[in-house]
């Protein structure tokens, strides 16, 4: 089984997969562009139950506009967003794609909240397109 291991920017804070994820997505939302300082999230899902996490974390709480919670882990001294729980599956951990620093982690298949999506992002041409 594949293990993938991320870090946060300073390297305190690591956090290990088993397997290979369930869901990667890109998240177009002004939330996630404004959490990830980029223009869009990239995000990759796995069952909680292969996700080995290392050291604290600090825990920001968002209410989404479905109406769930969602908390965002991340590291207490340099801040990097670890993990999130998505409020509607407690079984499931999020993991930023660009934590693992790996060119070769498998590429989004869906793509969402493309009404705040910056034009010159180009996405795969395989990729669902969720509004
Ligand atoms: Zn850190
Ligand atoms: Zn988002």
């Amino acid at each position: 089984m594949t293990t993938r291991q991320t870090s946060c920017s300073c390297g305190r804070r690591t956090l290990t997969t088993q397997g290979e994820p369930v869901r990667v997505s890109i998240c177009h939302c002004p939330a996630c562009q404004r959490r990830t300082g980029s223009i869009f999230g990239t995000q990759a899902r796995f069952p909680s139950g292969r996700v080995t996490i290392c050291g604290e974390s600090k825990v920001y709480v968002r209410t989404a506009d479905s109406g769930n919670q969602i908390s965002f882990h991340f590291c207490p001294n340099c801040g990097s967003t670890m993990y999130y729980q998505p409020g509607d599956d407690p079984n499931v951990i999020a993991v930023p794609v660009g934590a693992f620093a790996d060119p070769e982690f498998p590429p989004p298949r869906v793509s969402v909240y493309e009404s705040s999506r910056h034009r010159r992002a180009s996405l795969p041409k395989d990729i669902e397109h969720v509004e």
